[in-house]
This record gives structure tokens, sequence and C-alpha cells, in this order.
């Protein structure tokens, strides 16, 4: 397939101050269209908006799932993606439980780059800022009826993007909810499909009412054991072993929480993926063993848990501070994609 691109004649003003997460989009996107059994019209065009009919069949049945990674440009002008193949094999995971044709990671992978390097000048390069990526593909078919669409568009936007959380690096606070669920085995929960974010925005309110920052949630099944948090996974570290909810079904495989794994098998730690009881983590909080909480994902990258609601009762972790493996792996994650810690595993794609 050939790629078309058509340069905006009318570049935007870029955004001066704080940049918050997700608010501002650049130039340029990448879009292409799928009708009669196949991807056609790839193009890098101008940022503009899609005209849809309101009986467009994502409205009405959500087919449509997303991904999100990041581009970091350092000091030496150098624009580094962080593993941005994974994404896009796993947005072909995610397509596939939904009933959505697969893309060509390779064709998109190539052009995601081409779309990045035209839109450089966008790439914010202050501490704890990138460029967010948003692959997405939704239904397109205008006709009701629950089946699987015959027409979809899929496509790449940018965001210049400072941290996601509007306090940066300082503890979140997590509440442990019993009621809703985000996600059961034998569902959509472990891929990234656009319904179960709407499937956890209700707990998520509620937990901000409390005050609190985000969802710990348990297993669908048993409200026993923890499965991740918001949009992030989860890891414990208890004595000094770092731990995480194995992925069995129901828990989103993030591609941060991967390399977190190898990162830290890597240097010798002791990382177990197992099932996490919520009532040992209470424990541990209690009698000290519970050292470190943190989550992990492409937004935050590393983001540390200061303290837990469980039960009308508040727990509070590592003294509410940041733990020093946290704090670690932030520096070392931060550090290959941005550049200033070598890229000893491959994970980073330069322009
Ligand atoms: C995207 C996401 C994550 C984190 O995945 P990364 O690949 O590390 O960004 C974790 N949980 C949920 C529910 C997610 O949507």
């Amino acid at each position: 397939m050939e790629l078309k691109i058509i340069k905006t004649e009318k570049p935007k003003q870029k955004p001066s101050g704080a940049l918050g997460f997700g608010k501002y989009f650049t130039d340029h996107m990448f879009v292409m269209n799928y009708d009669d059994g196949k991807w056609h019209d790839a193009r890098i065009q101008p940022y503009a908006p899609f005209t849809l009919e309101p009986c467009c069949s994502v409205f009405h049945y959500g087919q449509a799932v997303f991904e999100g990674t990041k581009a970091y440009k350092n000091k030496n002008g150098e624009v580094r993606l962080f593993r941005p193949r994974d994404n896009l094999l796993r947005m072909n995971e995610s397509s596939d439980r939904i009933c959505i044709p697969p893309i060509d990671v390779d064709f998109v992978l190539d052009a995601l780059k081409k779309l990045v390097a035209l839109d450089e000048s966008w790439i914010p390069t202050d501490e704890g800022t990138s460029l967010y990526i948003r692959p997405s593909v939704i239904a397109t078919e205008n006709a009701l009826g629950v089946h699987a669409a015959k027409s979809y568009i899929f496509f790449i936007i940018l965001s210049p993007s400072g941290s996601y959380y509007a306090h940066g690096l300082e503890p979140v606070r997590l509440y442990v909810e019993e009621n809703y669920v985000r996600a059961a085995k034998g569902g959509t929960g472990h891929h990234k499909v656009v319904g179960n974010y709407a499937a956890s925005m209700k707990a998520g309110e509620k937990a901000a009412q409390m005050g609190y920052d985000q969802v710990m949630w348990l297993d669908a099944k048993e409200h026993k054991n923890v499965e991740e948090v918001g949009s992030m996974n989860i890891f414990f570290v208890f004595d000094n072993v770092v731990k995480t909810p194995a992925l069995r079904g129901s828990i989103l495989p993030g591609i941060t929480r991967r390399s977190v794994i190898e990162l830290l098998k890597d240097e010798g730690y002791k990382v177990e993926e197992c099932d996490i009881a919520v009532k040992d983590v209470v424990e541990g909080a209690k009698n000290g063993k519970l050292e470190e909480v943190f989550g992990t994902g492409t937004a935050a990258v590393i983001s540390p848990v200061g303290d837990f609601g469980y039960r009308g009762e508040d727990f509070v972790v590592g003294g509410g501070k940041m733990g020093k493996i946290s704090r670690h792996i932030y520096d070392e994650l931060t550090g290959i994609q941005t550049g200033r810690v070598e890229d000893r595993f491959g994970w980073v794609t330069k322009l």
C-alpha cells in the first residue's frame, strides 16, 4: 500500500505553559480506511474531525480498540519511540477479540515514524514530558444490527503531554473496590477494548468523591485477589521480593509491566508473577513487610502508591513516600526512553 502525505497549510499555534495530559493535538494524523475486505487510502493528513452518520456502528455497539505509546526527544535532538512494535502487535490482539480486521504492523510502524518525524517540532523536551501517541480503530458501517462491521477507520493522533497525574511523582491514593468489577475471565479486560474504560468509570468517580486517585480492582469472581489499578498494572514489594498479579485473562498485559519485570530480573531482583490476595496486602501494610507499591503504565510510567483504603480503613505504605525500588525503576525506564541510560534490551526505535 502506498502512503500519501498531505501537509497542513495552516500549522496550529503550539501550547505554552503546562501541557497536562491529552489536551493538545499536533498538526497531522495518520488515517486509513477498511472496506471490501482491505485497508486502503493510507495517508498522513492535517488533523481534522471525522464526519460520521448517527447510525455509524461504533456509536451503538462500541466496536473499537486503542493503544498508547510515547515518543521522547532528548537534549541531542534524538527522537526515540519505546517498544512501539509491541503496541501494534497488542492492538491486533485486541482487534481480534472484537472481530476488527488486523493491521499490517510493519506498514503502520513505518507510517507512525513518518508522522512523528513530520510533527517533530511538537515533541516537548522538558523532564517528564513526551509526545503521547494514540492509535485507534473504530467501526464505521452505516447500519444498525449487532454484528461485526464491514467498514473501519484506523487513525493515529499525537498529543504533546506532561505528567499524567497533576501532581507528578507524588504517591497516589488507591481505593480497593469490592462491588464493581472491571474485567472477568473470558471477557475483554485483557485487551484495550473501549468498553472496558466506560465500565470502570462509575467506580473511578466513587473513589474520587472519597478523595482517592485511582481504583484498585479485585478479581470478578471472588473479590479476593488484586488485579490492577485504574489503567495501570500494579507491583508490590514484600521483604525485597517484587510481586505482581499473574496474567490470567482479566488483566491488561502492560508493556511497562513486562519491561519492569525484565529490567528487575536482569538486575538480579527476585520477581514473582503470582496471585496476590488483598488480605495479604493489608496484612503486609499492618506489619510493615509491605515495603512498596507502585503502578506501571505508558502514561504515568511508574506511579508510587502512598496509601490505600479498604473497607473503611486507610493503610499507609512505605511511610507514604516513593520507595527506593520504585525510584530506581523510574530512573532506569525513563533513562532508557530518553537515552540517558544505555538501551541494553533493544527497546528503543529511533526515527
Ligand atoms: C494500557 C493499560 C495498562 C498499561 O499498559 P502499558 O502497555 O504499560 O501502557 C494497564 N492496565 C490497563 C487497564 C490499561 O488499559
